[in-house]
């Protein structure tokens, strides 16, 4: 479904917020911050939204091209799906069966310095790694940003709630924080907010299907003992559950000894949304925190290893699979996809195979279709896929970028999030030397440029 709303502005007012406020709290001090005025202007050549694994992979990228960058993210951490949904895989650095690495660059750094591989490493252990501890993650991408603090600024804490235009640029981007309302005024804007955000707000064309893949929320429970059939166990208390009531959907049951071997690490909700909308956000939240614990209960009452078992936490957020796709100047395909179609302006590599998650309970696996069926050669993602339509100064990149429903079910994933951010962050660095305009990069250059720091398309070479 094409999204009527394409030209829809976020103009968030801080009229109601303030004079709620000054019922409950002393007179305001005079410099206050009045109702939808700005409390700071910051000026920055490029401007980062959101610091997931495209985001950090943009504003590390931009920042070492020399450009000025800030990198704006509503958690108080960046890592996006990997720190806040608690997702510790780096699925789509290698090739499935050689297990031959296909994604260098930012990627295998951040995967090496979590101490997982070397740092030139050509093939990795598994083909979908997973880093050890998702807390040490956070202080990773900390100290890389602090490392690059010259020119590379973040705030956490921050969300992009606005967008302003004149003609086909961005003039300013709103940010709410604990300044107030921040005008952050920059050259280019990179969208890596997974929703796409900015490019929706700023009036570039998208679209968003009326059924999205369901959203995830992943939780830990302590003090499990492994049993033999731990997991048809587990399945079978499930069903129990879901026969009386307790529990709409799940898949899997998704448990797994993956950071301990007496904790269970649990991805095995499955709640139906629309993560675009609000309200219906919220209600998924409170859902995905309720069928969690659902689980556990079930657990609890009907699997023997889980006899002492405690609910260690639920990460923060429940995790979004699927929104807008932005329409670029082109629309990345499946077909593209499974006959490994070569782009000229290649400046990514992807690999997965097109993991479409149902809104519907499936038993053992998370998919109702063979992975096999659907599994890719490694294949070129071209810069135009990053380039929105209609919007001068903006890129996108991640979860947002310029694909078809089937292909972003395989381009969705981590380390191809974070290869498209890296592309993202070079040509946003390299278009603000030229009047901010990223369409006017060559992608062939960017593509020279990126193989010369070691990232870019997977090449036999
Ligand atoms: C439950 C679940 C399980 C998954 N399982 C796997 C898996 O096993 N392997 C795999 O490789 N991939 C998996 N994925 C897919 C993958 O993790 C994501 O698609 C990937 O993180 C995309 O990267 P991104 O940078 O586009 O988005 P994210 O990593 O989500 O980053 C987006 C960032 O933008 C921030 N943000 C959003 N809106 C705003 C705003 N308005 N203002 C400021 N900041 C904002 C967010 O806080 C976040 O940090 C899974 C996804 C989910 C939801």
């Amino acid at each position: 479904m094409k999204n009527p709303p394409q030209t829809r502005r976020q103009f968030f007012s801080t009229t109601t917020a303030v004079a709620a406020a000054s019922a409950v709290l002393p007179a305001r001090p005079v410099n206050a911050v009045q109702g939808g005025s700005h409390s700071k202007t910051i000026k920055t050549d490029v401007l980062v939204c959101g610091g997931g694994c495209a985001g950090t992979a943009a504003a590390l990228a931009a920042a070492r091209r020399g450009a000025k960058v800030l990198l704006v993210e509503k958690a108080p951490f960046a890592g996006g799906i990997i720190t806040s949904v608690g997702l510790p895989y780096f699925d789509g650095i290698a090739h499935i069966t050689t297990r031959r690495v296909v994604v260098r660059g930012i990627a295998l750094e951040l995967l090496s310095k979590s101490g997982v591989c070397a740092p030139d490493a050509q093939t990795v252990a598994k083909h979908n790694p997973t880093i050890p501890n998702t807390f040490e993650f956070k202080l990773l991408l900390d100290r890389l940003f602090q490392e690059h603090s010259q020119n590379l600024s973040v705030l956490f804490n921050s969300f992009v709630c606005g967008v302003q235009t004149q003609g086909d640029r961005i003039t300013s981007v709103t940010v709410a924080n604990k300044d107030g309302m921040v005008s952050i005024q920059p050259k280019v804007v990179i969208d890596c907010t997974g929703d796409g955000d900015v490019a929706a707000w700023a009036g570039a064309p998208y679209e968003q299907n009326a059924e999205v893949q369901p959203l995830t929320l992943h939780f830990r429970i302590g003090n499990v003992h492994s049993e033999p059939n731990l997991s048809a166990l587990c399945r079978a208390a499930l069903l129990a559950a879901q026969e009386r009531g307790e529990l709409p959907f799940y898949y899997g049951p998704g448990v797994m000894f993956l950071f301990a071997k007496n904790e269970v690490y649990v991805h095995g909700v499955r709640v139906p949304a629309n993560p675009t909308n609000a309200a219906d956000l919220s209600r998924a939240e409170m859902q995905g925190r309720a069928d969690a614990h659902a689980m556990f209960r079930a657990w609890k009452k009907d699997v023997p290893g889980f006899s002492e078992a405690y609910f260690q936490e639920a990460y923060p957020w429940i995790g979004v699979r699927e929104s807008r796709r932005i329409l670029g100047e082109h629309v990345l395909t499946e077909d593209d996809l499974m006959t490994s179609r070569r782009f000229d302006d290649a400046v990514a590599t992807g690999c997965w195979y097109l993991d479409l998650h149902p809104n519907k309970t499936t038993l053992n696996g998370a998919n109702d279709f063979d992975p096999k069926k659907v599994q890719p050669e490694p294949y070129d993602i071209p810069y135009r896929s990053l380039l929105p339509q209609k919007v001068a100064n903006l890129l996108v990149a991640g979860r947002c970028h310029s694909a078809t429903r089937g292909a972003h079910a395989s381009t969705r994933v981590t380390v191809t999030a974070m290869a498209m951010g890296e592309a993202a962050g070079v040509a946003g660095a390299l278009s603000c030397k030229k009047g901010g305009v990223p369409q006017e990069i060559s992608g062939l250059k960017l593509r020279e440029i990126l193989s010369g720091v070691g990232a870019g398309p997977f090449t036999d070479a």
